[in-house]
């Protein structure tokens, strides 16, 4: 009576066993390629992300007994566009990536024709590169041939969850649930449906999308032959976010986390309302249940903060791995004056400027590998502190993902924003969100308050330090993402 979570992430695949306890029992993880054509472009292979999808599996289930397991839950990157063929399930090109900033102009286009505050109003968003819409007009103004097919019918397009539900159903079923449709641009947030005038303006074919489904419950059962001999009811989907939401068991109103992955997230769960932000938090759909309750939440979104740890590893080769980030940044007392703001990508919230890039500056002749490795692990807990000087009703803040298992950043993170920062001993929280909607889809649970129930706290980092000197060193962050706007205009 074990649940399959399958987190199909930015970096990669992880494939988890969820207990009925809430336990992880076993896990399986393959990283999958970043391809990078041009500056600011990010693009991943759809059929590499399936792939890495079975070796995930497969790993996992070297592990424990298949015949234990009775669901699978799937969480997804989100805002990721893929295109496939619904007969043979090939792909014509790359999935085009959340990150991906090559629509900056398309966005600057429909801004200048007056068109962003109807977008904002409908969809709780922006006119921003992140989100698929102008990904989805990008292609069909620059690959003609291609999206001529999705015209006629032959290509579906949608997230990484409908494709990999393509998959694991030998392409019966297109579907996909509101956490994901709401980040698309193409989604009419208070209807909780797709939007014809949205579909209009971004020419997106609404026969091409997705049929949307409840986040728990059954939606169909994957096909042996296709994923790894499994017959299992696919029963709960959600976007990473929203998934960690529910992993972290924030079920009600003002409940908060804050995810530490390629990029960090801030959630708060507003309950049935949309609540609107005039600070730069989106309005977004977290969840809703089979029968038809829409719950929402208001997100900040930021787009690079452990990407710019794996960039210290695989850029600059300054570091063998991500964990050893804390030891180093250890080695000194502060960064010597030197900031890094990683708008690597361009800043999302609260900034919102897709032509920013990523600055390094106050470099002397006396810096060192560890001023700049510290440099980074305090430009994540900046980053936040800017998303969270927008919620100040927040008193501790639940952390998770990857990056969340630093020390060093998790206090970091307590001493600048002045709050508590409360940590899971299961930071895979993502994983375990979905393992829960499809485990609740089932019957493993029989309600909110059993999950509620296996939340358990690892460590509480109290906030501590100079409240002066923490701010002085906010305030030169701050006039560094001043430098860093506008650069790649
Ligand atoms: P995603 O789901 O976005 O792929 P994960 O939650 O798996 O992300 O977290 C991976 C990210 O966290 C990577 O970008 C990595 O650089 C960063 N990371 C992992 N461990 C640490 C650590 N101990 N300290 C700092 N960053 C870390």
């Amino acid at each position: 009576m074990s649940i399959l979570a399958i987190d199909a992430g930015t970096t990669g695949v992880t494939a988890v066993v969820v207990t009925p306890d809430g336990r992880i029992e076993a896990k399986g993880y393959q990283e999958f390629r970043q391809h990078f054509p041009q500056p600011g472009w990010v693009e991943h292979s759809a059929e590499e992300i399936w792939q890495a999808t079975l070796e995930a599996t497969r790993e996992v289930l070297t592990k424990v007994d298949a015949g234990e397991l009775t669901a699978v839950g799937i969480t997804n990157q989100r805002e990721t566009v893929v295109l496939w063929d619904r007969e043979t399930l090939g792909s014509p090109r790359r999935a085009i990536v959340w990150q991906d900033r090559r629509t900056a102009d398309i966005c600057d286009r429909l801004r200048a024709d007056g068109h962003e505050e109807r977008v904002a109003e409908l969809t709780g968003l922006r006119l921003d590169p992140y989100f698929s819409g102008t990904k989805l007009t990008w292609l069909a103004e620059n690959e003609p041939h291609t999206w001529a097919l999705v015209e006629s019918g032959r290509y579906a397009v949608g997230t990484v969850d409908s494709y990999l539900i393509a998959r694991m159903t030998r392409g019966t079923w297109h579907v996909t649930d509101v956490s994901n449709a709401c980040r698309t641009l193409l989604f009419d947030l208070e209807a909780g449906d797709w939007s014809d005038e949205l579909c209009g303006l971004f020419g997106v074919p609404r026969d091409a999308l997705p049929d949307l489904v409840p986040n728990w419950g059954e939606v169909a059962v994957s096909d042996p032959t296709s994923f790894a001999g499994l017959s299992l009811p696919i029963a709960g989907i959600a976007g990473d976010q929203q998934s960690a939401l529910f992993g972290q068991t924030c079920f009600e109103e003002g409940e908060s986390k804050c995810t530490y992955g390629t990029g960090s997230f801030i959630l708060t769960n507003t309950g049935g309302r949309v609540v609107r932000s005039d600070a730069g938090l989106l309005s977004t759909a977290a969840w809703r249940s089979p029968d038809g309750e829409m719950t929402y939440a208001l997100e900040g979104a930021i787009f690079v903060t452990g990407a710019a740890v794996q960039w210290l590893r695989d850029g600059l080769q300054i570091v063998g791995n991500a964990a050893e980030t804390a030891a180093i940044a250890a080695t000194v007392e502060d960064t010597d004056g030197v900031v890094f703001v990683p708008a690597l990508t361009g800043l999302g919230a609260p900034h919102w400027d897709p032509h920013a890039r990523g600055t390094i500056i106050g470099i002397t002749r006396g810096t060192t590998r560890a001023h700049l490795v510290r440099a980074t692990l305090e430009a994540i807990a900046f980053e936040v502190r800017d998303v969270l000087e927008t919620l100040p009703e927040l008193t501790t803040l639940r952390v998770d993902g990857g990056a969340a298992a630093n020390d060093l950043l998790c206090q970091f993170q307590a001493d600048q924003v002045g709050r508590a920062v409360e940590r899971p001993e299961i930071v895979e929280t993502t994983a375990l969100g979905a393992a829960f909607l499809a485990g609740l889809g089932t019957g493993a649970w029989s309600s909110t308050d059993d999950l509620r129930d296996t939340w358990a706290l690892d460590r509480r980092f109290e906030p501590a330090g100079d409240r002066a000197a923490l701010d002085a060193a906010y305030a030169l962050w701050s006039k560094a993402v001043e430098r860093s706007k506008g650069w790649a205009d």
